[in-house]
């Protein structure tokens, strides 16, 4: 059950000058203009109707007394379209809030107004990790709204036409006079009889059912350029839903979804591998053959490497969007492998390593000097 006091936010004692002040303040926080939430059109009808009760006399006294089902018993029609329509409360704004930064434009967001472009569709597709980096041709399957075929979007069944609508002679709108406490405004609202078209179809099409529109199937094939990233969009324009009455269609957005890859790591252009080293290797450089985009590939590896140091292969990452032939880097980070199952031969050549390394007299290092080292590096 709806409280129209407690829309408003008025104690049941309220004055007019109080509820019409209360429901400027609200409107102005609920207007879907500026309101993004998805239920402020819902909560600004809900506004417009608490108004519109509360600020007539008998319509007020009935409501105290019967609720809201009183109101309709009475005669009073809450529940239409027209009601407390965007229509109705467009005019009531404009008269309020003239020169409070509205500017008076209420005529999008379906104020009154009848909105026929096609709606936007999102497609959501997956890739190979591969295919993200160097692109791919891709065959696409989705339903949209196309125009009906049969009645080229008229509605009408063939050999018939739309006929000029009976109520609003074409026009689209009807005027309805109100009188609130502000005085009588006579307000244009869409036509109820043909939804603002101005025309009404007496003998639908059969393929369309006097929509216009039919959903269909479509497969195309599109290029996902190199470089696209996990969440990427690509927009087919014009390939959403067909508008209505010829009024433009809407735009398909592609989501790429792009799988992980389990040997190479992506941040933006950039790859990152790693690559496991023997100590010989750490110790006298080498040249060794790596993993990268482009296929097997040699680097070299200088003498004295740590563990942690990285070896960077320039314009071997991932290509930019925006100028495919500039890339980002590979970079290898290198650990050392401590080797675990040796061979007698290669346990004596350890051994003769230790030996010249001077065994275990030398001083071991502490773990005091080591922590000091750390933080000296
Ligand atoms: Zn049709
Ligand atoms: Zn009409």
């Amino acid at each position: 059950m709806t409280d129209y006091y407690e829309i408003l936010e008025v104690s049941k004692e309220a004055t007019k000058e109080e509820i019409k002040n209360a429901f400027r303040k609200k409107a102005r926080t609920l207007h879907p203009d500026v309101n993004k939430s998805p239920d402020a059109g819902e909560k600004f009808k809900e506004l417009g109707k608490a108004y519109e009760t509360l600020s007539d006399d008998n319509k007020r006294a009935t409501y105290d007394r019967y609720g809201e089902d009183g109101l309709k018993d009475a005669g009073f029609d809450t529940g239409g379209p027209f009601a407390a329509g965007f229509g109705d409360l467009n005019e009531i704004l404009s008269s309020l809030m003239s020169g409070m930064g509205f500017g008076g434009n209420f005529a999008h967001f379906g104020f009154g107004g009848h909105d026929t472009a096609g709606d936007d569709l999102r497609l959501d597709i997956e890739i190979e990790f591969e295919q993200a980096v160097f692109g791919v041709n891709r065959e696409i399957k989705f339903e949209h709204l196309e125009t009906c075929p049969s009645c080229h979007g008229t509605g009408a069944e063939k050999g018939s036409r739309p006929v000029t609508c009976p109520k609003c002679h074409g026009s689209g709108q009807v005027k309805q006079v109100m009188r609130t406490p502000l005085g009588s405004f006579a307000h244009i609202t869409m036509c109820p009889e043909c939804a603002g078209s101005g025309q009404v179809i007496n003998n639908p099409c059969k393929d369309c059912r006097g929509c216009g529109r039919v959903r269909k199937e479509k497969t195309v094939e599109i290029r996902i350029p190199a470089g696209v990233d996990n969440m990427s969009k690509i927009r087919l324009s014009g390939e959403g839903d067909a508008g209505l009455d010829s009024a433009r269609a809407g735009d398909l957005f592609v989501v790429i979804h792009v799988k992980q890859s389990d040997y190479f790591k992506r941040d933006g252009n950039n790859i990152f591998t790693g690559l496991e080293i023997t100590p010989a290797q750490a110790v006298l450089g080498d040249e060794v053959s790596v993993r990268t985009l482009d296929g097997e590939t040699k680097v070299h590896i200088h003498a004295g490497i740590q563990s942690g140091n990285s070896v960077k292969i320039r314009n071997a990452g991932v290509p930019f969007l925006s100028k495919p032939s500039h890339r980002g880097d590979h970079v290898i980070i290198v650990s050392v492998r401590i080797p675990t199952h040796l061979s007698e031969e290669e346990k004596n050549l350890y051994r003769k390593l230790h030996e010249i390394n001077g065994g275990g007299k030398k001083p071991q290092t502490t773990l005091k000097d080591k922590i000091k080292g750390a933080f000296n590096a």
